[in-house]
């Protein structure tokens, strides 16, 4: 359980961060049934992490090994056995391939009347049995990087165990698309679960909040039939945004975790009016399952000229949000999920944290 919280930094935000997410740079995504340069890319977090750099209320700290335990805890550990070798055994395959991406998904199902599943032998099918989309290039550092961002949101998890109030977890590629057996979404390795999971361990009740544009099917996926984690997501309604089929407001939760799920979908072009009341919502559903900590999932992608999404929140829509999340008065570890407005990323971020710790 959580001791008091620390008041040694008052006035500042710690930051968890590495340069490794770097080591993920995909040259194109297949997305709009196109080659496009991709949206998410390491300009993102460095500019997060400039705008938060020059500002002196927030404080870094560099990430500990917290080795795989985290991640097979929440994934299963042949997805994450496949996400290590993926890369070289393509490669051995197809020599000089940089961006991997499936051509096939779920050939098992072409197994219908046949008498069951084969595990793929090729890489090729490998790469579908994994994948569920074609936005999330695999290339050669790109599981390094998805271990870094493991271990910042880990460490940012560890601090507030330890009795900070905030922590920020810098993470890149992002986490909550990708549920227990799958990666996609341009996601590997789901951050936000594993803080979730490594906080719940301890026996504290846990609240992953996640306010990405996008439903965070992967978190929602892992906690849907535990009692001792909530997920709330505000987000594009599924029935025109990304992922399609989660996300709805009737997906509440199964066995012991049923009513601990609680999906607000957002019609678009909402703008911060309707976005903060919705919220209101959600932290009243926080409030009634009484967490002893917050994770919060945080997209910036509901910004109001975000190049993929089209909701309507504002700069100080973000400040906010922070606010209202601070009134719920819990020690919170805050990851990073989407938001692709270069220009606005690192402000963005920047108010939505120096919101919470108000
Ligand atoms: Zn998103």
């Amino acid at each position: 359980m959580l001791g008091p919280l620390d008041s040694g930094t008052m006035g500042t935000v710690l930051v968890v961060a590495s340069d490794r997410h770097r080591l993920h740079a995909p040259l194109a995504e297949i997305e709009s049934s196109g080659f496009q340069a991709p949206f998410e890319h390491p300009g993102r977090a460095d500019a997060i992490h400039a705008a938060l750099a020059a500002d002196d209320r927030f404080e870094f700290a560099a990430p500990d090994d917290a080795g795989l335990a985290p991640i097979e805890a929440v994934h299963d550990p042949g997805l994450v056995a496949f996400l290590e070798r993926a890369w070289q055994d393509y490669n051995r395959a197809h020599p000089g391939t940089h961006d991997v991406v499936p051509d096939v998904f779920r050939m098992d199902a072409l197994r219908d009347g046949l008498g069951g599943f084969v595990e793929p032998v090729s890489i090729d099918a490998e790469l579908g049995r994994w994948c569920f989309e074609t936005t999330t290039p695999i290339t050669e550092g790109t599981y390094a990087a998805a271990r870094a961002a493991v271990d910042i949101a880990s460490t940012a998890t560890d601090r507030v165990l330890g009795g900070a109030g905030v922590a920020y977890a810098l993470c890149r590629p992002p986490g909550h698309h990708a549920p227990h057996g799958l990666y996609g979404g341009y996601c590997f390795f789901n951050n936000a679960a594993v803080a979730a999971h490594r906080a719940a361990a301890t026996g504290s009740r846990v609240t992953v909040l996640d306010v990405d544009y996008h439903h965070g099917n992967g978190t929602q996926q892992i906690f849907y039939r535990r009692a001792d984690v909530q997920y709330v997501s505000l987000h594009g309604d599924p029935v025109r945004a990304y992922p399609y089929v989660t996300g709805f407001a009737d997906e509440t939760g199964a066995g012991p975790g049923q009513r601990t799920n609680r999906n607000l979908p957002l019609a678009a072009g909402t703008d911060d009016a309707i976005y903060l009341g919705e919220l209101e919502r959600a932290c009243e559903a926080i409030a009634g399952f009484g967490p002893d900590l917050l994770v919060v999932s945080l997209g910036l992608d509901t910004y109001r000229s975000d190049p993929i999404c089209d909701l309507a929140v504002t700069t100080e829509g973000f400040a906010r949000q922070g606010e209202l999340v601070a009134a719920l008065g819990l020690p919170t570890v805050v990851v990073q999920e989407g938001g692709y407005d270069l220009a606005t990323l690192g402000e963005n971020t920047k108010r939505f944290l120096l919101g919470l710790a108000s």
